[in-house]
């Protein structure tokens, strides 16, 4: 299967199968930073399909840079399972490889500042609070991960769990912060690099088409190899979601979603840029492992990067883990992953008459 073994052969891969596939391509070089390896990093956006088409397929991968092994590899899979021949003339299709490339190379959920992309589409200008989050801040990312300070920080966020339950704990870590830099599920304080390609490929490639259908590629949340669309808008897009795909598409905003609700994310600058009544739009989100072990892969790398060594051994060790709460690496979940994104791919075709 066309699955990654790291960024730089990602996009290689996507690069060769999109010259075989007649696709034009434009690649968007990361303005400051390069790979582990010295190796360029860029957003690669391929096109099928003419400029003025009337109907766009958007899929996206990468979102959260080590989410893009499973991503890339849907996209390549894709492309070489020729399903996106003999589609109707009036349809493009855009695939953006890699939106946070350096999330990607170097093995981090977020981008090359620390941004969770998808609590980034937020409007700067105005302050954003969570207090939930400062209160647990210090505990989630202690002065070490392995001495009296992690067993006295462990130790306060059981007392918090115990006290107010887990879903409250994760509420806090996951809702969005933009008060620490150095934190879990970072905002930022304006528009990442990756945020204004996204709103400019959407600007050039989907404004003027009457309908655009995406998915953004996501990983580590819901059961070992299911992949849960969601909706995190409107219930009007979370109809006409589930008219597309099934009435197995969750929306966010019922409260039934694995994902919580958020807001700020890729899916809403879409909706932004290009009109809720001309889009749909579905995080499709591939479960891995259970909520508590991927949470503590992000912790402990969060905690790397702020205060650990990124020369040590452990340093290698918790970069493996969490690649590995973001991509199985196994038969069994690839071949699920890939069974389910071309099941969607097929009732996009199937809805285009
Ligand atoms: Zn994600």
């Amino acid at each position: 299967m066309l699955f990654p073994t790291d960024y730089a052969d990602a996009r290689e891969r996507f690069r060769e199968l999109v010259s075989c596939a007649d696709f034009s391509l434009e690649s968007h070089a990361h303005p400051t930073k390069k790979g582990p390896n010295g190796e360029n990093l860029a957003c690669d956006i391929a096109r099928l399909g003419a400029m003025d088409a009337k109907r766009v397929i958007l899929i996206s991968s990468g979102t959260h840079g080590v989410e893009g092994f499973c991503g890339s590899g849907c996209q390549a899979e894709l492309l070489a399972s020729g399903l996106l021949h003999g589609l109707p003339g009036d349809t493009a299709v855009v695939l953006v490889h890699a939106v946070n490339p350096y999330g990607f190379a170097w093995l981090r959920r977020t981008n090359e500042d620390n941004i969770d992309l998808n609590r980034n589409f937020v409007d700067h200008s105005v302050p954003h609070l969570n207090p939930g989050y400062d209160e647990i801040h210090d505990w989630l990312v202690p002065r070490d991960w392995s001495g009296p300070a992690r067993t006295e920080a462990d130790a306060s966020i059981d007392a918090y769990i115990a006290d107010r339950g887990l879903r409250a704990f994760q509420v806090a870590m996951t809702g969005g912060q933009y008060n620490h830099p150095d934190g879990l599920f970072y905002g930022g304080k304006a528009p990442a690099w990756s945020n204004l390609i996204w709103r400019k490929l959407l600007r050039k490639h989907c404004v003027n088409a009457e309908q655009v259908i995406g998915i953004d590629i996501h990983t580590g949340l819901g059961p070992r190899g299911v992949g849960e669309a969601i909706c995190v808008t409107s219930e009007a897009e979370y109809m006409k979601a589930k008219a597309l795909f099934g009435e197995e598409v969750t929306w966010t905003g019922g409260g039934e979603a694995v994902s919580a609700q958020v807001g700020g994310s890729l899916l809403h600058a879409a909706h932004e840029e290009v009109g809720t009544e001309r889009l749909v739009m579905i995080a499709l989100e591939y479960g891995t492992y259970p909520i508590p072990e991927t949470l503590e892969a992000l912790r402990a790398e969060t905690w790397l990067v702020a205060r650990g060594d990124a020369a040590s051994e452990q340093a290698s060790r918790i970069k493996q883990s969490l690649k590995d709460a973001f991509f199985i690496d196994e038969p069994d979940w690839k071949l699920a992953v890939t069974t389910r994104f071309m099941d969607l791919v097929l009732k996009i075709k199937g809805s285009l008459s």
